[in-house]
């Protein structure tokens, strides 16, 4: 009997797999690429929600974590991850510099917004008001880790290239079998494909299209990440993602041309330079209406678990949840009403 299968290997799975490793339990991941949020994501970790200067949902105490899990998958799988970027907000305005200041006065805040203004001497960027600094930020290189941890899996014979088809489980007293494997728990991490799970769709998992355009500049040659309407992120080799779009009504897969135009446009606002774009991508963040991760177990099936719902910050959140989601099914521990997925009623 396995003790765990775990359905989707974005950043809710594979977190929740470091939880299974570190604790010695068998497990089988299945995962058929029909979602891409994690692999398409920015890969940006920054606490504060630059819109409002404020700081984002738990993300000082999930920072405190976050990072030393991401090091240790780095030492694990012997591949560079994390790296130190610094985020510059890019002021509109002389009363946004104010509010900055102001923003940095707060207890908590305080500590990741650096109080002096930045001055920009990039000559290929118009940034007439200055820059905030947000201090502890970086890059998660996820794609990198995906792929790397699944070899590790391959590995291990415990990954799956294929779709896990909802029909096949047959639910028996006390355990789970899927096709024809008993297993005590399934974990269901599917991101956005949690629309096809008969078992969950019942949760209020709204989505969110976004999609970035892949630009190339030569002189540009820019080392922080500038967030004005949209970020600009260094990748490297005069590589730059810019976004990202935020929509709520379309949830197909793929790119589309409005994105690209929107972030152009966006993008010419500070932009002195002249770029070619070399790639669009696209992905839909798993938002929730509440604005709160989905975490828990069945509520008429105590082996079959939820963890998603990780909307836009799946970096800083991926490894708690996944903590407090192992130690509810292992140890009994109750879940936080707020993340709690039976704060929802079944339909
Ligand atoms: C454009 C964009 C930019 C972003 N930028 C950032 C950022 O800079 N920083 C940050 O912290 N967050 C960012 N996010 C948000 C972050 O990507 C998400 O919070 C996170 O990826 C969600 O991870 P997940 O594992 O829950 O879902 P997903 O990444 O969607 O993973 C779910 C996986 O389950 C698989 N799956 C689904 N159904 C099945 C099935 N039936 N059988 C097998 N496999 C299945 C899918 O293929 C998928 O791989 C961004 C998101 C987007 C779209």
């Amino acid at each position: 009997m396995l003790d765990y299968i775990v359905v989707g290997f974005g950043l809710s799975g594979m977190s929740f797999v470091e939880e299974l490793e570190n604790n010695n339990k068998t497990y089988r991941v299945y995962e058929d690429f029909s979602q891409k949020s994690s692999r398409v994501a920015g890969g940006l970790y920054n606490p504060v929600i630059l819109k409002r200067f404020t700081l984002a949902w738990e993300a000082s105490e999930q920072i405190k974590e976050a990072i030393p899990f991401y090091k240790s998958i780095e030492a694990k799988l012997n591949k560079k991850l994390v790296s130190e970027l610094p985020v510059l907000r890019r002021f509109n305005a002389a009363e946004e510099q104010n509010k900055w200041i102001e923003a940095g006065d707060k207890p908590l805040l305080g500590e990741f917004l650096c109080p002096e203004l930045i001055r920009n001497e990039n000559e290929h960027l118009d940034i007439p008001f200055h820059y905030g600094k947000v201090k502890h930020t970086g890059k998660i290189d996820i794609k990198t880790m995906l792929s790397s941890y699944a070899a590790y899996l391959e590995e291990k014979n415990a990954f799956c290239n294929q779709p896990f088809e909802y029909e096949d489980v047959v639910v028996k007293e006390g355990f789970i079998e899927y096709r024809g494997v008993p297993c005590r728990h399934i974990v269901f991490a599917e991101g956005f494909g949690l629309k096809k799970n008969p078992f969950f769709n019942y949760l209020p998992l709204l989505g969110n299209k976004g999609e970035y355009i892949v630009i190339r500049s030569l002189e540009l040659q820019l080392k922080e990440a500038v967030k004005s309407s949209i970020f600009i992120i260094p990748l490297g080799n005069d590589l730059y993602k810019v976004g990202a779009t935020y929509n709520n009504e379309d949830k197909s897969a793929e790119i589309t041309i409005t994105a690209r135009e929107e972030l152009e446009k966006k993008l010419q606002k500070f932009l002195k330079t002249p770029y070619e774009v070399v790639d669009q991508v696209s992905g839909i963040r798993p938002t929730v209406r509440d604005r709160r991760p989905l975490v828990g177990t069945h509520p008429n099936n105590q082996n079959i678990h939820v963890l998603n719902g990780l909307g836009s910050r799946g970096i800083l959140i991926a490894p708690s949840v996944a903590k407090q989601l192992y130690a509810h099914i292992e140890l009994g521990v109750s879940l936080s009403k707020e993340i709690d997925s039976n704060r929802f009623d079944t339909l």
